[in-house]
Formats: structure tokens, sequence, C-alpha cells
């Protein structure tokens, strides 16, 4: 597998005249791409792109490649035969000439869509190995029938070495089964199979090794070992530091190249700045430099391209030091982020009307902004799965003195919540089709809002008494924590104030988000609770704990119902007006045991309302869930941009295409952006 780069810019050179784009319509485009084992492969329209300037176009071409030169790197830190596993079964897949048809070579395909789902040969979320279903002797046939050069072959290596190295790698189970192992009792880094840590490191001796290195005293610490392998060389402990000449050097430097493309069409100085200094973290793996990389990062709120690009997240390493590879390309959603705007700017007003007791408002209030971004392209640990909102950046004393972006994707959400409308959801859960017209209209926009005023407004809302302990709720508190942001926020949803500040372009709107609240706390949030267990999860208790209370106290007044119809149970709401005076007296009532730390009024609306399951009704909603045979997990694939130029060489505009399938799009990351060696 050899990187193509240069053959791919001509083939962009041929690119000419291509049509230019237009966003397609939500109605006509396809959002599902392909489904196997448990997972359904989405696409994402990229709304707008074609009204960014030809800069701006330009750069995003340019970040997106330079997001896409990362891939590999996320393959090797995730295990360390990854790429040799994926390299083989595609060399297998593009020149296999037996029989396509026959169920090995499909089981075959179905197992490389898993691997390159998961980057690698663990699952992406329960981070458990997967095995194939087809035999060791059909995988032995296939790599052998293929022409040997096609393979990933190390110096001298013969067919048999690879093949003989590769089974226990993809078929025994009990050959590196986790690959984030996070059970009590056990040498964490010795029982994770990922590759942050060389061969024989113990977790003692990692965590004496960094254990030195930090000094208590130091308010402004690096992130150490962000960057950097572990490992043992002649018995002592050695960082291999990511960066131009180190680890992962090839792709790092490819990353650089695009990179350093950008400095003519950057939007502003700032950004350009932002830019270089990411750069010379590349090439010198200084994590001060890192430090002041994400300084300037947050700090640049003017531009409307923004990205992220490095190495992010360090849930990966069991000790939570090494970061994963990961980037996501985006641009500002200028409409969608007045709506945060206009929430934050109003912020005094919600806090004045909330209907809470008057001793517990906050008598200056500051919204947060939130805003709201459209992804251009995934990558590394963003891809094929990816979050719906990023929180950036995660060095704990630069959140403290400068702050954080808070963003969240609402092209990604838009693709989630079209695809799953007729996915027989609806058809199986909702009352009647009054419901289900709402939502088809407005559960989009309603559930962004929702999300919006929780996060904008309700978690900053309210306050303390004086003295009162801020973790006096203990572990009930993030439920209750959370239940008052849910509460305000479907409080607010219902005010006319939300009409008038064109938040909603209907008064009845809001009627979309209650119903799915209630049916979700009340009934469908079950399909996601194991048999005969109970409710364990913060946000899953207060959804319930809110559905429950209110169905409960509007029982006299029957303002919600379960019905029964044709055996089945539905949720039906008769009085949207009282339902929200409900969620009023909740929210005053929430407020009040956060604000006075009443522990026992906490304990026991949680343990009433949130934590317990109606097994009866538990046992129907599973089953009605599995006849819709779901996918659990989403995954998708990008578009494809191209550079279009005149006949002198100038780049005239960039296009976007949504045709490429899951297949065709690894296999063609695996051609164009690959250049790290098998073993690193
Ligand atoms: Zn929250």
């Amino acid at each position: 597998m050899k990187k193509l780069t240069l053959i791919c810019m001509a083939s962009m050179l041929m690119a000419c005249g291509a049509e230019k784009t237009s966003t397609p319509k939500i109605e006509d485009f396809k959002y599902t791409v392909d489904k196997f084992a448990d997972i359904e492969i989405l696409r994402y329209r990229v709304p707008d792109f074609e009204k960014l300037s030809l800069k701006q176009k330009e750069l995003v071409y340019y970040l997106n490649q330079a997001a896409l030169e990362g891939r590999d790197i996320l393959y090797d830190q995730n295990n360390k035969y990854n790429l040799c596993v994926r390299r083989t079964l595609e060399a297998v897949y593009v020149n296999y000439r037996g029989d396509r048809q026959s169920a090995d070579f499909t089981k075959l395909t179905t197992y490389l869509k898993r691997v390159w789902m998961g980057n690698g040969i663990h699952h992406h979320y329960s981070e458990d190995k997967f095995v194939p279903e087809f035999s060791e002797k059909f995988f032995e046939e296939a790599v052998k029938s293929i022409d040997a050069e096609k393979l990933p072959l190390s110096k001298g290596e013969t067919v048999d070495a690879l093949i003989a190295m590769l089974k226990p790698i993809i078929f025994d189970p009990a050959v590196y089964p986790k690959r984030t192992n996070q059970a009590e009792g056990v040498d964490l880094i010795r029982t994770s199979a990922n590759n942050y840590y060389g061969e024989g490191v113990s977790q003692s001796e990692v965590e004496s090794f960094y254990g030195k290195m930090k000094n208590p005293n130091d308010s402004t610490p690096v992130s150490y070992g962000l960057n950097s392998k572990l490992v043992k060389k002649d018995g002592v402990l050695v960082e291999e530091t990511y960066k131009v000449g180190g680890l992962y050097s090839a792709a790092i430097t490819k990353i650089i190249g695009w990179l350093e493309k950008t400095a003519t069409v950057t939007e502003n100085d700032k950004q350009k700045d932002v830019i270089n200094t990411l750069i010379d973290f590349y090439k010198t793996g200084n994590l001060k430099t890192y430090d002041e990389y994400s300084i300037k990062w947050v700090k640049d709120l003017a531009s409307q391209i923004d990205f992220v690009n490095g190495f992010t997240e360090t849930y990966g390493d069991p000790l939570g030091m090494k970061a994963s590879w990961e980037s996501m390309v985006n641009f500002k959603n200028i409409e969608a982020t007045k709506r945060t705007e206009i929430i934050s700017s109003n912020a005094q007003w919600f806090e004045d009307h909330s209907p809470i007791d008057p001793k517990f408002k906050k008598e200056k209030v500051k919204g947060v902004s939130a805003k709201v971004i459209t992804v251009t392209m995934l990558a590394g640990d963003c891809y094929p799965a990816t979050p719906i909102g990023v929180n950036l950046p995660n060095s704990n004393w630069i959140r403290h003195e400068y702050g954080s972006k808070s963003v969240t994707i609402e092209n990604i959400t838009e693709a989630y919540d079209q695809a799953s409308l007729g996915n027989g959801f609806a058809e199986e859960f909702i009352w009647s089709d009054v419901e289900r017209k709402r939502a088809k209209d407005f559960a989009s926009l309603t559930n962004n809002l929702h999300t919006d005023l929780h996060e904008c407004l309700g978690h900053g809302s309210g306050k303390l008494l004086p003295g009162v302990d801020p973790d006096a709720l203990k572990a009930y508190g993030s439920t209750v924590e959370e239940a008052r942001a849910d509460l305000f926020g479907l409080y607010y949803m219902g005010d006319p104030k939300i009409t008038e500040l064109r938040l909603l372009p209907d008064k009845d709107a809001y009627k979309a988000e209650y119903y799915q609240f209630i049916m979700n706390g009340l009934l469908t949030q079950l399909t996601r609770i194991q048999p005969g267990k109970n409710i364990e999860e913060a946000h899953m208790r207060n959804r319930q704990l809110i559905a429950s209370w209110v169905y409960e106290k509007g029982k006299t007044d029957k303002v919600i119902e379960m019905v029964e119809r044709n055996g089945k149970t539905f949720v039906v709401v008769n009085n949207y007006e009282k339902l929200r005076t409900l969620f009023g007296q909740l929210l005053a009532e929430i407020q009040r045991i956060k604000s006075t730390g009443d522990f026992e009024s906490g304990k026991n609306l949680v343990e009433t309302y949130g934590v317990k399951v109606n097994q009866i009704l538990h046992t129907e909603v599973l089953k009605r869930y599995k006849k819709l045979n779901l996918a659990p997990y989403r995954g998708f694939v990008n578009p494809v941009y191209t550079l279009v130029k005149n006949g002198k060489g100038e780049i005239t505009d960039v296009t976007i295409s949504y045709n490429e399938n899951y297949i065709d799009q690894h296999l063609r990351y695996s051609n164009e952006f690959s250049s790290l060696p098998t073993f690193n």
C-alpha cells in the first residue's frame, strides 16, 4: 500500500468542468449507505458549503486532506497488528479471483467492514475483540491465492509466516481480548491490547515514570505523556515521541505538508498563527508548544473555518494520559449559531421569569455561547463513529484560564434524525399520525433547541444558598443537576417568548419535544436497559424521573395516559399546557433541593421515580424493539471534495459529492492516505 498523493492531485486536475455543487435537499438525500453486523453506516450533508468563499473552500480542502493523512496513526495506536490485518484483508478483498459470491468471501467482507469501523480488530464501542465468521482454512487459501507482492510482507517474510502470525490475532478471542482494559485488580497496561506502551511495560512502571515527572506545585503543567509511546529499551523506560523524525514521522510529515498549503488561504492572521503553532508542535513534539497551540486555538473565535487535528482524547489509555489521533474540519453554521446567541443574550430574561423561588435565582446570569458547526470531514478517532458535540481543549488549567470551545455538530444530528425517520421506530412506538407528523416537521428543530437551552442556560441558572455544600446531594447530584437543566429547557420550550424570539417557527412545535421526551422517559429508553436491570446512568435516571413524576402528578387530570392498543402500550399526551405547568412545578422543587442541599428529598425523588423499571413494560418494549431489527451503532462516510482548476492550473472551485460508498471510501483512503510502515 503506498502513498499516492501525487497521483491523487493529478486525478483532481482531470475534474475540470465538474458540475457546480449545491447541497442536496433533505427529502432527496439517501442517508443510509450500508448495514452490517451491529452497524449502520450513514452519510451526512454539508449544507451551505457552496456559500463559502473560494479561499475558505480551499482552506477546508487542505484541512480535510490533513485530516485524512492521520488515519493509519490511529490504527497503529489501537493495536500494533491492526495495519497488518487491514492491509492483508484489503489485498485479499481487491485481488481475490475465487468465488466472490461465496459465503466465506461475504463473511470476509463483513469482517473487513468491521475492522474499518473499529479502526482495528476491536469493536469501536465495547472495545471487545470481534472474531470473523469465516474459517482459518478459508483465510489461508484466500491469502495464498493472491500475488504475494500485494501483501504487506516485511523484508524476507514468507506468506506462510504472515498467515501464521495473523491467525491468532484475527481468530483467537483470547489474544488481545480488550482494547482498553478498565477492570479492577489487574495490570491495566499489560491487559490492554492497544499500543501506547511497549512490550513488557507494567502499570506500576508507567505510574512511577510519570509520577516523577509531575511537579505538584506546577500550576500550568503540560499534558505529560500525551504524544508518545512509552517503551523499554535495554531495561530503561523511554518515550518515543510522535513527531517529525520520531514515531509516525511519515504520516505527520504529510499532515504538515497539507497544513503548510493553508498559508495563502487562511481567513486571518490569528488563524494562520494557530496553524503555524500546530505545525511547530508536530515538528518538535514539545508539549509546551502544544499548550501554546491550544490557547491560541481556543482564543480564535472570529474565524468561520475551524478544526481539530492532533493527539486529543485520552479515553483509549487506561491511565488517561496518551491521546489518540483525531481530526474534524468544520465551519460555523451562522444561522444556527444565531440561535445560541439569541438564547445567551436573553439569559437574564429567562432567569428572571423562571418558575423557581426568587431566593434561588441568580441576580446576574451569564449564558454560555456554544457555536453550532457543520463538519466537512471526520477522521481518525472521529471516524467512522463520531461525536455529536465537542468541548475542547482538555487541559484543565487552560480551560480554567482561557475557557473552552463548546460545539454542537448539527449536520451530524440531522443525519441521525433523518435516518431514524422511516426505520419503523416511529410507527411502532408513537401513538398516532398527529404526533408522527409533528415529529417529522419539528423534532429535529426542537431537539436541537432543547439541547441549546439545556447547555447554554439550564446548567448555569439558579444558585446555591450561602454555606450549602455543592456536593451535598452526593451520588444523586448529577441526576438532579441533569433534571434541572432538562426541565429548564422543557419549561421554556412551550413559552410564547420562544416564538417571539423566532427560535421556533410555530406555536405548537414544542409539542414534538414534549411528546418525544415523555415517550422516551416512560417507554422507549428502556430499549437500552438489559432485562432485569434497573436504571443507573444519570441522564437516563433524570429522564425517567421527570416523565414518571409528571405522569403521576397529572393522573387525576389525565394529562398523560398510558394506553393499551392491540396488546401494545402507548404514551398519550392529552394536555400540553398542563404538562408545561407540571414541568415548572418539578423545576421549582428540583431547584429547591439543589439550592438548599436537601439530600433526603433528592434521594427520595430519584429513588422513587428515576431508578426502578416496570418489568412487564420493559419486557414488552424490548420485544417490540427487537422486531424492528435496528442497528444499535452508527458510523459515517465522508463526502468527496474535488479541486477544480482552469487551463492555467489555478483553482477555481472546490466541489463536493456524496456518492462514495463505504467500501470504496476505505479502499481509496488506504491507497491515498497510507504512508506509515505496517509495523511502527
Ligand atoms: Zn447536561
